[in-house]
């Protein structure tokens, strides 16, 4: 089967990540090349973000009010579907078994044959949730495909579900270089709406990306480039 015929299979795709903007830091220009390519994204955020303010006369609330908001201007920028939350606390996110046990009914239920979400291998990662996110989205996925996990959501009709692909951004080795030279000004137009995290940096900020994004490339034969672990199920 040709490359572009089995690209063709693979239509539902679900980011998993801990913050709203990760996937804007992460991953998106691909998400708006594949979006554009008809697939189907859905987003979910494990939290709202709640504590990303410094200022301590702001409560997490308003907080993640404000950055469900951005990140779903974000999405829409970038032709995400839909946008789920689910409000799990800021900062201390675990990889725990109610939380994989959640994650495995969504997949079960959603059936995306592609997930994208953060590499939790990536040494000296310091955020907690940037490690919990990635690890319970993986311990999902193998979760949700075995008949003896989590089997009382398997009574009725409801099946196991077997993810195809899973790309880890944020990765140290990386072995999949998507080409997104085209999409690149949408990751930074879809930065843009996260105004309270990027704020009056997003020129600087911008730039930084394109570096980055050129050099993940440079070898590869591509002008701009997101790099990503793949891992074939
Ligand atoms: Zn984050």
């Amino acid at each position: 089967m040709s490359e572009p015929e089995q690209q063709e299979e693979l239509r539902r795709v679900m980011v998993i990540a801990a913050h709203p903007d990760d996937p804007e830091f992460g991953c998106a220009a691909t998400i708006a090349k594949w979006a554009a390519m008809g697939r189907e994204i859905t987003y979910l955020l494990l939290t709202s973000g709640d504590k990303g303010c410094h200022d301590p006369e702001v409560r997490p609330g308003q907080i993640a009010a404000r950055r469900e908001e951005e990140q779903r201007a974000a999405a829409e920028v970038l032709g995400v579907k839909e946008v789920i939350y689910l409000n799990y606390p800021d900062g201390i996110l675990e990889n725990t078994l109610d939380l994989r046990r959640r994650l495995a009914l969504i997949l079960r239920e959603r059936q995306p044959e592609i997930v994208v979400t953060i590499d939790p291998w990536r040494h000296y990662q310091l955020h907690p949730d940037h490690r919990a996110a990635g690890q319970a989205a993986l311990d999902a996925i193998f979760a949700a495909r075995e008949w003896y996990i989590f089997p009382e959501q398997l009574l009725g009709e409801r099946q196991p579900w077997r993810v195809k692909e899973v790309y880890l951004f944020w990765s140290e080795a990386p072995d999949y270089w998507e080409d997104v030279t085209e999409t690149v000004d949408r990751r930074i137009a879809a930065l843009r709406c996260h105004v309270s995290q990027v704020g009056d940096r997003l020129e600087r900020l911008a730039e930084r990306v394109r570096d980055g994004l050129r050099q993940a490339a440079k070898d590869h034969g591509m002008e701009y480039a997101e790099a990503f672990k793949r891992i074939k199920l």
